[in-house]
């Protein structure tokens, strides 16, 4: 049988912990990467030992196969429930099937629910929950950031980060560079994520698609290489671009033919194809380790689609000493490196669970090299030592421009930086102070009530110089 890692054994001992603690609704949260199907396949095991039937529900029907392959490799009898073609094993003990199929058919008295991939919070899943309200429930992901998901979860078990993954070898350490960010101005922001026609438009621009291309060609070293795009029309225009610079590219997408669609990804795992286009994230289950660059073309406020975007290239492979990110969307400005964002506490008022980033972990691009640097690097690799007067340009010229701004400017600042905070995760005095340090007065007694509004790239820079040079003067002293 095959043998459970240390981060695998002690998330099943802090599950079981949970349980006689009396949290039957748990979050085992597990990085891309570290076995997650083979620890809930241990679980398993342990629940058919009190004689229990486990429940392992799937998002999609694709994943079914791979799961129950993994169920029968530890020696577990298990059967799939699909549709007319269930393979039912006699006297089985997990039983493997989509959560649309569960939801239709019910389940045969289940002692144990594994919910895989629980961040994709389906209104079945509630509802399953809610029907089977007596019965244990595991829930795994990697990314636990669904609003709505502490409704479902009551204790979280987090057996190892990123962050020690990388310590131990079993994931790669990943080095950012953000050459480029495009201008997001007017495009709106819906169901928590920009909208994607509008993304696509504006990403496929020459300018912005040859920018990509050239910085790959000058830091990608010919890595294999998943570049993230937009969407179908957007990850085509990006391959052809390669390709039309003599990079073998191609792209896939979930409208393909399944066929072509597993050829192209074969020939990028026999290293044929360097640079491979997708939509979003590829679909979960991709695995391709010799992957060991990402190109991050989509813009995206989802952390969830962030994280597991890298994720796709962290996996270790002969050779591969560590990811490259380069990231032209701003997406490791915003949300951070994986490795450092920190899991949040159970948030009891709004029920959701939250991530944090320490401020030190902030990340901003050498204006020399564009390495993604941290507030407290004293060197970049490149020789470049960010000082107060060069770490951005842009800092002194945005506020010499905030002493000339209007009352109504300062109030819409104001307005921009509450939105800003909200994207940001962070509250209304975080705000304030951004505000007051950026200005040097307090907002307005009479702002009380304003709404917050979707941060431009200027205010968002204005929050960046207040903490870079906040945390600078901490450094000072
Ligand atoms: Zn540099």
């Amino acid at each position: 049988m095959i043998e459970l890692r240390e981060h695998q054994r002690n998330g099943i001992q802090t599950l079981r912990e949970g349980f006689r603690k009396g949290y039957d609704r748990q979050l085992l949260v597990m990085p891309t990467g570290s076995g997650k199907t083979l620890t809930a396949a241990h679980i398993a095991l342990a629940a058919r030992d009190r004689g229990r039937l486990t429940a392992f529900i799937v998002d999609r029907i694709e994943l079914a196969a791979q799961a129950a392959e993994t169920m029968r490799a530890v020696g577990l009898r298990c059967s799939v429930l699909q549709g007319a073609n269930s393979q039912m094993e006699s006297e089985h003990e997990v039983l493997v099937g989509s959560i649309q199929t569960i939801a239709r058919r019910g389940l045969p008295d289940p002692g144990l629910l594994i919910i895989d991939e629980a961040h994709v919070l389906h209104r079945a899943h509630a509802d399953l929950l809610e029907g089977y309200s007596e019965v244990p429930v595991v829930g795994l992901t990697a990314t636990p950031y669904t609003t709505g998901l502490g409704r479902c979860f009551s204790n979280i078990v987090l057996p190892a980060t990123i962050a020690q993954l990388v310590a131990r070898g079993f994931l790669v350490p990943a080095v950012a560079y953000g050459p480029s960010r495009p201008d997001l101005t007017g495009i709106d922001v819906r169901g928590g994520d920009y909208v994607v026609a509008q993304l696509s438009a504006r990403l496929r621009g020459g300018a912005i698609t040859a920018d990509i291309v050239s910085t790959w060609q000058r830091l990608g070293d010919a890595r294999s290489t998943l570049a993230f795009c937009a969407d179908i029309e957007h990850a085509r225009v990006v391959a052809e671009s390669f390709a039309a610079a003599g990079i073998p590219a191609d792209h896939v997408h979930g409208y393909q033919d399944l066929k072509q669609r597993r050829e192209t990804i074969e020939r990028f795992k026999r290293g044929e194809i360097r640079v491979l286009a997708s939509v979003a994230c590829l679909s979960t289950g991709f695995d391709a380790p010799i992957a060991s660059c990402a190109v991050l073309a989509r813009p995206t406020r989802s952390l969830t689609l962030h994280i597991q975007q890298i994720g796709r290239v962290l996996r270790p492979h002969p050779g591969k000493r560590d990811a490259l990110i380069l990231d032209h969307a701003g997406n490791v400005e915003m949300h951070g490196m994986p490795e450092d964002i920190a899991i949040g506490q159970l948030d009891e008022e709004s029920k959701t669970w939250r991530a944090r980033l320490p401020d030190s972990k902030w990340l901003e691009p050498c204006p020399h090299c564009s390495k993604m640097l941290a507030a407290h690097v004293r060197q970049c690799s490149c020789g470049f030592r960010p000082t107060r007067g060069n770490r951005i340009g842009v800092r002194d010229g945005a506020l010499v421009r905030i002493d000339e701004m209007t009352r109504a400017s300062l109030r819409r600042l104001f307005q921009e930086l509450l939105g800003l905070a909200s994207d940001l995760d962070r509250d209304r005095g975080w705000a304030e102070w951004i505000y007051r340090e950026a200005v040097r007065q307090a907002p307005a007694k009479s702002w009380e009530n304003l709404a917050p509004l979707a941060p431009s790239e200027e205010t968002k820079r204005i929050a960046r110089a207040v903490r870079l040079r906040y945390a600078d003067e901490r450094r000072a002293a």
